[in-house]
């Protein structure tokens, strides 16, 4: 073991926050979390009082690489002085930051996270938040950070660092591929998919697209991750891992816990009045106008809050639930959670709907001609105001009006989420609901041994 040459002080623990280690170009911030953990667990003396927590951020920032992921690492040590420049020697050395890249490195030592901290990390999730704040932050805070490019990176440094997670979770264990692997086809049999999510659902998801036959679990860049498996502990992602016989060989795999799978971005009830675009957040409103499907497949109407503020929402065609938006009328009352589309040239300011709950429907109802008073046969019109006529009988009726049928309504109460493959990283599916955790009164985790490999 090497430690730092500084003397050992007493143990504390040590929120290490990661992000934006990669662009396009390639890299992954989960992979670079792994590579340091590898380093903390075999070069530091360091215990883990939790897994490496994967945090999504705000999905709607429009400079995320893919999805606004960042790690935080908890562990407690005595040999925290001059901890960050070793990390940060390490990913130089490991050539773990992508061309073009923005990173930030942040660490904090301290028993507790300061509630400034978790405030800052909860808006993270749903607006947008600036890196000059990050910086004051930091500065109030004691946090050492290293940042380059343009910095934004220490952003979500320090929101992965100010967010315990101690609300639902989910897992996910992903497999890293060897260095020089990067770049070329994943080669996985979809049959063992297809089983051992047969086998493990509900308490692995997000596997198979049965509907549309896709497999969901490897990504498609030339990034490090093999595939990754999500579920609700360490001990199905893992078991689900090793029942996919991977044949290429990996160089490990890591399992994080993380705010997958739980909608916590959808959490901030936002009236229309307040809208920010790329803000997220969820809304009691009514249907203000019918859903009209336009090129491409989508649903677009308009909602009206409880104030009266009118803003327009779509539903897009790849999340398969156009069929049941387009059966909206005027007047529903839904609950919706979205994120906020910046106006263009072309569109206005939109809400991207990321489920939909319906709470009550309007009767609806369909215009007819009255019955004959005689023949109970429907009648004819005259013209306007000339009442109406029977064809049958002759029978004539100056007064009468046309009649309203009430309609049966096509759609019921219920929640409607996106198919599988549109699902965000965020997005709560639909079996989750119920099956939320909560770790209450949390003062760390007994990880399980299985959570770090490396082969
Ligand atoms: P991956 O998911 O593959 O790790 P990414 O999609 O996370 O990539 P990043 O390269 O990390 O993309 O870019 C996201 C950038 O946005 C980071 O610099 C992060 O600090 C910043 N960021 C994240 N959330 C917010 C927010 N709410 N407000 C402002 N900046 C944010």
């Amino acid at each position: 073991m090497q430690v730092s040459s500084k003397p050992s002080v007493e143990a504390q623990t040590v929120h290490v926050g990661l992000d934006d280690t990669d662009s396009t170009r390639g890299k992954c911030t989960t992979h670079a979390a792994y590579t340091i953990i590898d380093y903390l667990l075999n070069k530091e003396s360091v215990e883990f009082i939790d897994y490496p927590l994967l945090i999504r951020l705000n999905p709607n920032i429009p400079w995320k690489t893919r999805g606004n992921g960042a790690v935080c690492l908890r562990f407690r040590t005595s040999y925290h002085e001059g901890l960050l420049d070793r990390i940060v020697e390490l990913i130089h050395n490991e050539d773990l930051i992508a061309t073009g890249a923005n990173p930030g490195i942040a660490v904090y030592c301290g028993d507790t996270v300061p509630h400034t901290i978790q405030y800052f990390a909860r808006r993270a999730l749903y607006d947008i938040v600036s890196r000059k704040t990050a910086e004051k932050l930091a500065t109030h805070n004691q946090i050492r950070f290293f940042t380059d490019g343009n910095g934004q990176g220490l952003v979500g440094s320090i929101a992965a660092i100010g967010t315990l997670l101690q609300e639902d979770h989910t897992f996910e264990a992903v497999a890293y591929r060897k260095r020089e692997k990067c770049g070329t086809v994943r080669k996985l049999d979809s049959a063992q998919v297809v089983r051992y999510d047969a086998e493990t659902f509900p308490y692995t998801f997000n596997n198979y697209d049965k509907a549309h036959h896709r497999v969901l679990i490897l990504p498609h860049g030339p990034d490090p991750v093999f595939c990754g498996i999500r579920g609700e502990s360490v001990e199905i992602v893992c078991s689900a891992l090793r029942k996919l016989k991977i044949v290429e060989k990996l160089e490990g795999y890591m399992v994080f816990r993380t705010n997958q799978g739980t909608n916590l971005h959808l959490q901030n009830e936002t009236g229309f009045t307040d809208i920010k675009c790329y803000k997220a957040g969820f809304s009691l409103c009514r249907v203000n106008s019918r859903p009209t499907v336009i090129e491409g497949g989508h649903a677009m109407f308009s909602v009206k809050d409880s104030i009266g503020a009118v803003v327009n929402a779509a539903v897009y065609e790849p999340t398969d639930m156009v069929n049941i938006a387009s059966k909206l009328e005027v007047g529903d009352v839904i609950k919706i959670g979205f994120g906020v589309r910046k106006a263009s040239s072309k569109h206005p300011r939109v809400l991207n709907v990321e489920y939909l709950q319906v709470l009550e429907t309007t009767e609806i109802f369909e215009t007819m001609n009255p019955l004959c008073l005689t023949c109970n046969k429907r009648m004819k019109s005259e013209g306007v105001n000339k009442g109406f006529s029977c064809r049958r009988c002759g029978f004539r009726d100056r007064k009468a009006k046309k009649i309203l049928i009430p309609k049966p309504r096509m759609i019921e109460n219920n929640l409607f989420v996106p198919t599988p493959r549109a699902h965000r990283h965020l997005t709560k599916p639909i079996h989750r609901y119920g099956m939320e955790k909560n770790l209450k009164n949390f003062s760390g985790i007994n990880l399980w041994s299985t959570w770090f490999s490396k082969t």
